[in-house]
């Protein structure tokens, strides 16, 4: 058995049962509880990024949620977008002995070094929703379907633009990216440049700035604020003779941030409508701008379920079993291709938000008033 507690608890059991065989030369029912499944009182760490987004508060919320209703003991940490700070927090339960890790990386590379003193006290981790790079000590990665977020929101802003339907334009569009240390970065840019890249080399799709490659485009951690920042300076280089209609935002913070800057540039109005602009997550701010007619679409990615793989993951491995994959090709974090269980996303704007979250149970009418 993987849990080194209810190990060494057995392993306790089976001296105590040798030394009643030696005592009374007798059989007795003892037995190790090794092909037991459940928790046997267990303690998962969960290491999350931040509190600063909503949807790592939920993440947070909902993985204890799921451990606890198996059996499972939890202890949760926030690193506060500190890579630092995640360091040592992750250090710290693996001397209090958790049983198993659950991890959403601040930074995908710093964690190397805790990774193999995990794997020195034969701690299985999990990797959350970002991809912990560079080390073979990951054991699984429970997800979504990164890429596709990407697709999404690249999508979305063709068929809002009418490029799909036959438009030609030439529309105007700036980039955003995410934080360059975290692993899904690339695959949201990517996805979206699948489907954007063949209309920018047309020309119906122009990037005024000229800031098209992913290094010039990232937010380092997330920041609403950083991104305020930089379309305030696309707003003063690049659109003073002109406007822009679609900004691509990989993040609702991220979104809220842009929505800002075109705001104080005086977009909103009759005469200077909006962007489209595109987000993820669904947090409760983005869908009420949705509803208001200031964001455009949020990409929903259904953080239960997320949960759910993740403690699944634990249990699975905690009990000598294999848990569920479906992917084993995607995530190759430098050093192995780690299993994986990627969810679908999906995308959500003004004529959807009603079925797909309130009907679908993740928010009630009234969270989003
Ligand atoms: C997550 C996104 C989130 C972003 C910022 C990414 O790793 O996959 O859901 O929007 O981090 O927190």
């Amino acid at each position: 058995m993987r849990n080194r507690r209810a190990a060494l608890a057995a392993l306790a059991s089976a001296a105590s049962l040798a030394l009643t065989l030696t005592a009374c030369g007798q059989n007795s029912e003892g037995g190790s509880d090794d092909d037991k499944g459940g928790s046997d009182g267990a303690t998962i760490g969960i290491a999350m990024p931040t509190k600063s987004s909503e949807r790592w508060i939920a993440d947070g919320a909902n993985v204890v949620k799921e451990l606890k209703a198996k059996g499972y003991k939890t202890k949760l940490v926030y690193g506060e977008d500190d890579p630092d700070q995640q360091v040592s927090q992750i250090e710290n339960m693996i001397t209090q002995g958790v049983d198993a890790l659950i991890v959403a990386a601040i930074d995908n590379k710093s964690l190397n070094n805790v990774m193999q003193q995990a794997k020195d006290s034969d701690i299985p981790v999990i990797s959350y929703d970002r991809l912990i790079l560079g080390t073979e000590n990951v054991d699984y990665y429970a997800s979504f379907d990164n890429e596709k977020v990407g697709e999404l929101q690249g999508g979305y802003i063709l068929d809002k633009l009418g490029l799909k339907a036959g438009e030609k334009g030439p529309f105007n569009i700036e980039l955003f990216a995410g934080s360059n240390d975290d692993n899904n970065t690339k695959y949201f840019f990517q996805g979206a440049m699948n489907v954007l890249k063949p209309y920018m080399d047309k020309g119906q799709l122009v990037v005024r700035s000229k800031q098209t490659a992913l290094n010039q485009v990232t937010t380092l951690r997330w920041d609403g604020g950083t991104a305020q920042k930089r379309m305030d300076d696309l707003l003063t280089s690049s659109y003073r003779s002109a406007k822009v209609d679609a900004v691509l935002s990989p993040y609702d913070g991220i979104s809220i941030g842009i929505l800002s800057s075109l705001k104080s540039d005086g977009y909103g109005s009759a005469s200077k409508p909006m962007p489209v602009v595109t987000g993820q997550d669904a947090e409760v701010a983005s869908v009420k701008s949705i509803i208001a007619g200031e964001q455009t679409q949020t990409v929903y990615k259904d953080l239960r379920q997320l949960a759910k793989v993740a403690s699944n993951m634990v249990d699975a491995v905690l009990n000598d079993k294999k848990p569920e994959v479906n992917d084993t090709k995607s995530y190759d974090n430098g050093a192995k291709v780690v299993p994986a269980y990627l969810l679908q996303p999906v995308s959500v704007d003004k004529a959807n938000y009603q079925k797909v979250l309130v009907d679908g149970g993740y928010y009630t009418a009234d969270d989003l008033k």
